[in-house]
């Protein structure tokens, strides 16, 4: 078979989801969004992002978190590659295909996720050949994880999330992460935070990364890095939904090292010592009556990138 008789190349792209090891919320800013630094870390558990050259646009979803994913303009992964389209004057639509394995709407920023990789697919199948940062530039406009899902390993993301410096860390760190059928929606935690700020008169200072996280993963001791985990939405989180409270306390009840809420929730995510660990804590929880479900997932692991390419006839 010759090249001429070959249609448009299927690029597939894996996404990964992320937990924030840290989330420090500072002051609302006057477009609304609150200041933020957080330290995220893109985990071993991965949506597929596939996109192929073809007459019209359209996205489809399959996979075992399919449901609840809008298949239309709304979907970030569609938006990303007609925004990218735009910005670089692309006139060849393509056909997405999602493969959803990450929980929709846990925290785990599987959206993003899929709009990072569909900006990877599209900058492949174009031919574009932009860089980390010209992709960064479109990625910051869909929202404010999606400049660090494109980078993945472990990063600070400042501003609104959207500004990413890379961060040092040794090793892998063993993650068990705990959905709860529960539904929270981010404006809400956010408007709960400044509720509880409101109350307790709180002063709300602005926000930095802490230097013993830094250290705790420069080390790669999970001991150490267990004790400096935090996020500031938390408290809002559990008074939203105190369940999550329960949550937090099994894991460590069955040996977590340490629980978070991750990102505004509802998945908790329990850093544990190692990979055994790891199966105890998620069949202990998978029994409790709050969790749905339980994933085991490793990290740093890489950003959104390209896994295969077929040429099809
Ligand atoms: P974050 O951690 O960034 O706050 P999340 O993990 O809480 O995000 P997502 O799973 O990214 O939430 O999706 C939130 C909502 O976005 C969904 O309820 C859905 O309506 C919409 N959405 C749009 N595109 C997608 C997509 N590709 N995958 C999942 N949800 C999507």
């Amino acid at each position: 078979m010759t090249s001429a008789m070959l249609g448009p190349p299927s690029v597939t792209v894996r996404a990964p989801a992320k937990v924030n090891l840290e989330l420090r919320v500072g002051p609302r800013r006057k477009d609304g969004y609150h200041a933020l630094s957080t330290v995220y870390q893109a985990v071993s558990l991965h949506d597929e992002v596939t996109v192929q050259v073809a007459d019209d646009w359209g996205i489809t979803i399959t996979g075992s978190r399919a449901l609840g994913v809008p298949a239309d303009e709304t979907n970030l992964a569609l938006r990303a590659a007609r925004t990218l389209a735009d910005r670089y004057g692309v006139d060849e639509p393509v056909q997405i295909l999602v493969d959803k394995e990450i929980p929709v709407a846990g925290g785990m920023a599987g959206g993003s996720s899929d709009a990072a990789a569909a900006l990877v697919a599209c900058d492949y199948a174009w031919g574009l050949g932009l860089t980390k940062d010209e992709l960064g530039a479109v990625a910051a406009t869909i929202g404010s994880d999606v400049p660090f899902l494109l980078h993945g390993g472990t990063a600070i993301g400042t501003g609104r999330g959207e500004l990413i410096t890379p961060v040092l860390t040794r090793g892998t760190f063993h993650w068990v992460l705990a959905a709860a059928d529960i539904g929270l929606s981010t404006p809400d935690v956010y408007r709960h935070f400044d509720t509880i700020v409101e109350r307790e008169e709180r002063s709300v200072p602005a926000p930095a990364a802490s230097m013993e996280l830094m250290t705790a993963l420069r080390s790669g001791d999970a001991q150490r890095l267990a004790a400096h985990l935090r996020n500031d939405l938390q408290e809002a989180a559990v008074e939203l939904r105190p369940e999550l409270g329960d949550v937090i306390s099994s894991g460590l009840h069955f040996g977590a090292l340490a629980g978070i809420v991750s990102g505004s929730g509802p998945t908790v995510a329990f850093l544990v010592a190692d990979s055994e660990s790891a199966i105890d804590l998620a069949v202990a929880l998978a029994a409790t009556r709050t969790v749905s479900e339980t994933f085991r997932a490793t990290g740093p692991v890489h950003g959104a990138s390209v896994r295969g390419v077929a040429r099809v006839d």
